[in-house]
């Protein structure tokens, strides 16, 4: 059988004429200017992608064909997370207390069209893996740092022997209790997820793995079987969708995605905003959208299938959650709430102690 990076290779769309070749030149009336929009950021849709394509502009599609939309200007950031102002060392973004940030590899298997880090993702030299050595010591020095959360770029996209080093050194860190790995590769790129690398990942518990979805058909069964794989593993896995217009911008396609996760074993974590990143405008979709699909999942499904929606602030503030309004009103005697089907419940508060209570007296317990 092909490996899997021959055939990341040899049928992935990585040139707009492979793209022309298998969609039809109908649907690039302007390709002089759509090579530029290639050219800005790193092009490939994995084998796995284009076979999910079912039409030009459906929600598999947007997410990786490059779309003259990306050269608008608009005032999006480069760094929109600030991620490279809170960099000490190569690689790493520590910006909260007790965890990191890791960037172990440049490369994906297909290219988001709307990636946060569009600046640098796909290019071997902004995320240079020859100095992962000063983020190890970085590491080693910071006693405070618990957990170490692998991304890129896709960490599974590098060899086994290298994911292997690199949770090994991690592991070889007393105080580095949790590892965590960012990627997309059960979707974009099920045949990566091997029994040798399940074998490997499984020998660094505790270790977590969220993914990323985005839409429903992305969980087709050669997914489900590999993220069914690193469940048996015993690895624990997550789910970060991205909130994208025209994508899943629709309560019941995000109900149907969180849905199919949780049947698929994983549990969602987060839905994001869209990041305001330069390229990426024509995704955003407004906040009301996200609340009102948080809404429209609390209390109607599972809770499990009920991720928290977040805004990764802007100049780096880190994930802020959003919730629906559920409170109508807090007093010192009760809190007025709205359930999920909009009725209306009264909890009263506990009253504050006017006396102190009576001393308990007990009773002598006679033994023998
Ligand atoms: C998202 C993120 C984390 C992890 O955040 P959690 O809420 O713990 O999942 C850590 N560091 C950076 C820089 C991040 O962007």
């Amino acid at each position: 059988m092909e490996s899997w990076q021959a055939r990341l290779r040899r049928q992935s769309i990585a040139s707009l004429e492979a793209l022309v070749a298998r969609f039809g030149a109908e649907h690039f009336p302007d390709l002089a200017r759509l090579r530029q929009a290639a050219e800005n950021f790193e092009f490939r849709i994995s084998p796995a992608m284009v076979d999910l394509i079912k039409s030009p502009g459906d929600p598999i599609w947007r997410q990786y064909v490059p779309d003259l939309q990306e050269l608008e200007v608009h005032d999006g950031l480069v760094d929109s997370l600030a991620e490279d102002a809170n960099s000490p060392v190569p690689n790493v973004t520590h910006r909260y207390p007790d965890r990191a940030l890791f960037l172990v590899s440049p490369v994906c298997a297909s290219y988001c069209r709307f990636c946060t880090r569009r600046r640098k993702v796909g290019d071997p030299e902004k995320i240079p893996l020859a100095e992962l050595e000063s983020a190890f010591r970085y590491f080693e020095q910071h006693t405070e740092i618990r957990d170490i959360i692998m991304s890129g770029g896709d960490p599974l996209l590098l060899s086994d022997r290298r994911v292997d080093e690199i949770c090994k050194r991690l592991r070889a860190i007393r105080h580095i209790e949790i590892i965590r790995i960012g990627s997309r590769v059960p979707c974009h790129l099920p045949e990566r997820i091997t029994p040798e690398l399940c074998g490997i990942l499984g020998r660094y518990h505790p270790l977590y793995i969220n993914t990323h979805f985005n839409h429903p058909d992305e969980l087709t069964p050669p997914a489900v079987r590999a993220l069914g794989m690193l469940a048996d593993a015993g690895i624990p896995l997550g789910c970060q969708t991205v909130l994208l217009r025209g994508v899943n911008d629709d309560p019941e396609v995000m109900k149907r995605l969180m849905q199919r996760l949780l049947t698929a074993r994983v549990r969602p974590y987060y839905i994001y905003m869209c990041d305001q990143v330069a390229g990426a405008e024509h995704f955003r979709t407004t906040v009301e959208k996200g609340l009102e699909i948080i809404k429209a999942l609390r209390g109607w499904t599972s809770g499990l299938a009920v991720p928290h929606f977040v805004i990764d602030a802007p100049g780096g503030g880190g994930k802020i959650p959003l919730l629906p309004e559920y409170v109508e009103s807090i007093s010192d005697d009760e809190v007025v709430l709205r359930n999920y089907a909009g009725g209306r419940y009264v909890y009263k508060q506990p009253q504050p102690d006017t006396a102190p209570h009576p001393p308990i007296e007990f009773e002598p317990v006679l033994v023998g």
